[in-house]
């Protein structure tokens, strides 16, 4: 039973009388608990819906196009609460957040809706034989696991929790019923790399329906008092792991024609070898995990560039972006510059002091971090930072100092950049003063 917080104006709930502040009980005899089940149970042309009012149940038919909503509205995206995380990783990022950060930044979730809805991994840790059933029958697929080892005893060490190792059977049971999966592991090293990692590419290959697995290193902040002693991947270590990958990706490539397993772009910069080339990634199934970033924004950029129209420019901007990032994009800045060569572009690496330790990405910078590190730097016309610094309203960094803060204490206008080398090239060559 979900409680209804307001029907839209017009819509086919209004025109069938229900009230906000009614209780949605059924639709079509089938229970509703949440958001999943009502998206399935919606998905037919002719609705019976069994409602509460003041404690008195009525029913309301609607008929409508099959995928059609029928404009009833909820106090929240999942209709439920959130799944909060039953385990307690070694390697746990939210652990390692320096204090006083917004509350929302310490929940562990661990949802398998947030999973399907907006592609979030999952441990399958909390999930009930009822819950996996309820994925087959509704044939939710793909599901993305972060597995992180095949190792049922290891996978208990590493996520604390002596329930992770059973769970692994879900991942043979959601297989067996034709679900895709996309697995995630987080590698430690020392831990589930080298022979641990052997073994759980070999049976992740064995799945019918794997879609994909992304290997990334674990972030490691300098808050780490008191916690699991855990040592940051080298070159060397780093190189062995892309030995790994690419000894199961190919054979992956032979027996199935698709790769499968992709490492990180973070493992690649750490070894000191070169990115990959497009066809490597095979579509890019796990761009948010940082896997081919860099390939497809390198080929996006330099594409918009080679379309560029050529003109005469007079234009000095500057970048900030984290130190992983530095060289990859004072590559692609020189590039326009040798284009343009009336285009100056000051490329900045901020390091990380407000998480401190070996984070380097640049969706984890701080304003703080910005404004103390390039106050009275020279900065041209505009300061263009990419838009994964900010959370999802545009307008904070993660330490909560906000954009307005960062453009008044630096005397300069930010430009975000939107995801990708297209937009980044963009915000470069279309300046307005030409
Ligand atoms: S599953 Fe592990 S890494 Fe993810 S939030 Fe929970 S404790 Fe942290």
């Amino acid at each position: 039973m979900v409680g209804i917080s307001g029907v839209e104006k017009g819509s086919p709930a209004e025109r069938a009388g229900i009230l906000a502040g009614d209780v949605l009980v059924s639709v079509n005899g089938n229970g509703i608990t949440d958001v999943l089940d009502y998206r399935f149970y919606l998905c037919e042309p002719r609705i019976e819906l069994k409602l509460l009012r003041n404690g008195e149940e009525y029913t309301a038919t609607i008929k409508k196009p099959r995928y059609g909503d029928i404009g009833l509205e909820f106090p929240t995206y999942l209709m439920d609460e959130k799944k909060r995380c039953r385990n307690n990783c070694v390697f746990c990022f939210i652990d390692q957040n320096p204090k006083g950060m917004r509350e929302t930044v310490y929940f562990k979730d661990d949802d398998e809706r947030l999973s399907f809805l907006q592609g979030n991994y999952v441990t399958l840790t909390n999930l009930r034989e009822s819950d996996v059933d309820r994925i087959i029958k509704m044939r939710i697929s793909p599901i993305n696991i972060s597995v992180h080892t095949t190792n049922p005893e290891l996978r208990c060490m590493m996520m604390r929790n002596r329930f992770a190792g059973d769970c692994l059977a879900y991942i043979k049971k959601l297989d067996d019923a034709g679900i895709a999966i996309n697995a995630q592991l987080v590698l430690c090293r020392g831990i589930n790399d080298g022979a641990e990692l052997e073994r759980s590419l070999s049976d992740l290959s064995a799945l019918a329906n794997l879609e994909s697995v992304a290997m990334v290193p674990c972030g490691l902040t300098g808050h780490r008092e008191g916690l699991y002693p855990l040592r940051p991947f080298d070159a060397a270590s780093a190189s062995a792991v892309l030995d790994i990958a690419n000894k199961y990706g190919e054979k992956n490539l032979a027996s199935r024609g698709a790769r499968l397993i992709y490492a990180s772009d973070e493992f690649f910069l750490l070894s000191g070898r070169d990115i990959p080339e497009n066809d490597y990634y095979e579509g890019y199934p796990q761009l948010e995990n940082g896997v081919g970033m860099i390939r497809s924004d390198c080929d996006e950029f330099c594409e918009r560039l080679e379309n560029a129209e050529n003109r005469v420019y007079n234009r000095e901007v500057s970048i900030a972006t984290g130190e992983a990032a530095f060289g990859f994009i004072s590559s692609l800045a020189a590039k326009a510059s040798e284009k343009f060569p009336g285009l100056k572009v000051r490329v900045y690496a901020v390091r990380n002091d407000f998480f401190g330790g070996g984070v380097t990405v640049s969706g984890l910078v701080t304003g703080g971090d910005i404004i103390k590190q390039l106050k009275g730097k020279p900065l041209g016309e505009t300061l263009l930072i990419p838009e994964n610094m900010l959370r999802a309203e545009g307008d904070l960094f993660l330490d909560g100092v906000s954009l307005a803060q960062v453009s008044g204490s630096l005397g300069v206008e930010i430009t975000v950049t939107p995801r990708g080398g297209y937009a980044l090239c963009e915000a470069l060559i279309n300046d307005r003063k030409g």
